[in-house]
C-alpha cells in the first residue's frame, strides 16, 4: 500500500484506484454494495480539480470493466467549488456523463454548512439533466427537514447522515439527543416519501429505529439501503445483509486522507483508542 500509513489503513482502502477496486471486489463477494471516494477536498488550483475529475473518469471506467456493484461519491470542493463554481459544475457534468455512459450513479457528498446551499443549488441544476446523481443531507442542520421535503418532491436520491463537520448553534442542533431524534424523523420522511434513500449511520439505535419503521410499514429491503464507512462495524454489515437488508460500504482511497481520518477520530473515542493502541503495540 506504498505511502499509506498503518494508522489510516483501517479507514482507507489504499493509495490507488487499483487498491480500491480490489477492496470493492472483496466486499461485493460478500454481498455488500460499495461506493468509492477518491479522497480530496478544498482543492487549491484548477490543475488539482482537473486531476480529481480525470481520476473519477478513469475510476468509473475501472468499475465498469471489473463489473462491480459500486457507485462513486465525490466532494464539490475537490472539483473546484471553492475556486470557481462554474468550473466545478463543468467537471461534475463530465463525471455525470461518463457515469451515464457506464450506467453508474454519482453521489455528491455534503461538506460544511458554508457549502450547503451552493451544493443543493448545483445538485438541482444537474438533476434536471441527469437522473444518475444523488445528494447528502445532514440531520444536524436546522434546515434539513425543509430540504428533504423539497428533494423528496423532486424524486431525488438522498443519503441521510448526522453530519461530520463542527457547526455553529445558529445553523445546527448541538444536543446529541435532539440530533438523534431529528435523524429518526428525517429517516422516516425519506422512507415514506423519498426515492431509494441511503441511511448512513453506525449508530445502532438509529439502525433499530429504521428497521422497526420499515417492518411496521412493510418497506422491503430493496427500497432503501444502509450505508456505513469502510472499517467501521464490518460484522454488522454482514448481519444486515443476512437479514435481507441492503448495505453499501463507503470506501475511500487515495493519499489525501488526513481530513477524512481526522473527522473519524473526532466523532468516536474508540477510533482514537484504536490509534493509540496501534502506536503502543506497533
Ligand atoms: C456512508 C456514509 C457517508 C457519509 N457521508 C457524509 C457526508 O457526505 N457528509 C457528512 O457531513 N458526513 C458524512 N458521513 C459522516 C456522518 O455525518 C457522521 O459524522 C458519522 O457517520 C458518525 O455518525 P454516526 O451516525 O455513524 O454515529 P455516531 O454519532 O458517531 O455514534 C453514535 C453511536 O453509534 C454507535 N457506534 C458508532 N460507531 C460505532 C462502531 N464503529 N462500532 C460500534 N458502535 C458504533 C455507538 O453506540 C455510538 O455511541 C457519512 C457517514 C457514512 C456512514
Amino acid at each position: 500500500m506504498r505511502a499509506l500509513t498503518f494508522l489510516a489503513s483501517r479507514f482507507v482502502a489504499g493509495d490507488t484506484a487499483e487498491d480500491a477496486v480490489d477492496a470493492v471486489a472483496q466486499l461485493n463477494s460478500e454481498g455488500l454494495k460499495a461506493t468509492l471516494d477518491f479522497l480530496g477536498e478544498d482543492c487549491e488550483s484548477d490543475a488539482q480539480a482537473e486531476a480529481a475529475t480525470l481520476e473519477y473518469l478513469s475510476l468509473l471506467d475501472a468499475i465498469h470493466k471489473a463489473g462491480l456493484d459500486c457507485n462513486v461519491s465525490l466532494k464539490l470542493t475537490q472539483f473546484g467549488l471553492n475556486l470557481d463554481p462554474e468550473m466545478a459544475e463543468f467537471n461534475l457534468r463530465r463525471v455525470l456523463e461518463r457515469a451515464a455512459a457506464t450506467e453508474n450513479f454519482v453521489r455528491i457528498d455534503m461538506e460544511s454548512s458554508t457549502y450547503t446551499q451552493v451544493t443543493i443549488d448545483l445538485f438541482k441544476k444537474v438533476f434536471a439533466d441527469y437522473k444518475n446523481v444523488g445528494i447528502v443531507i445532514q440531520a444536524c442542520l436546522n434546515r434539513s427537514e425543509a430540504d428533504i421535503a423539497e428533494l423528496n418532491a423532486l424524486g431525488a436520491r438522498v443519503r441521510l447522515c448526522k453530519g461530520a463537520y463542527k457547526e455553529p448553534a445558529s445553523v445546527a442542533i448541538q444536543k446529541k439527543d435532539l440530533l438523534n431524534k431529528n435523524y429518526d424523523e428525517l429517516a422516516k420522511s425519506l422512507l415514506t416519501n423519498g426515492t431509494y434513500p441511503g441511511i448512513a449511520t453506525h449508530d445502532e439505535q438509529r439502525v433499530q429505529s429504521v428497521l422497526s419503521f420499515a417492518k411496521e410499514k412493510n418497506i422491503s429491503g430493496d427500497a432503501f439501503e444502509f450505508q456505513m464507512l469502510y472499517g467501521l462495524r464490518p460484522q454488522r454489515w454482514s448481519e444486515l445483509v443476512a437479514d435481507g437488508w441492503s448495505m453499501r460500504v463507503y470506501v475511500p482511497y487515495g493519499t489525501h486522507w488526513l481530513p477524512y481520518f481526522t473527522r473519524r477520530l473526532r466523532e468516536r473515542k474508540e477510533n482514537v483508542l484504536f490509534v493509540l493502541k496501534s502506536l503502543v503495540t506497533g
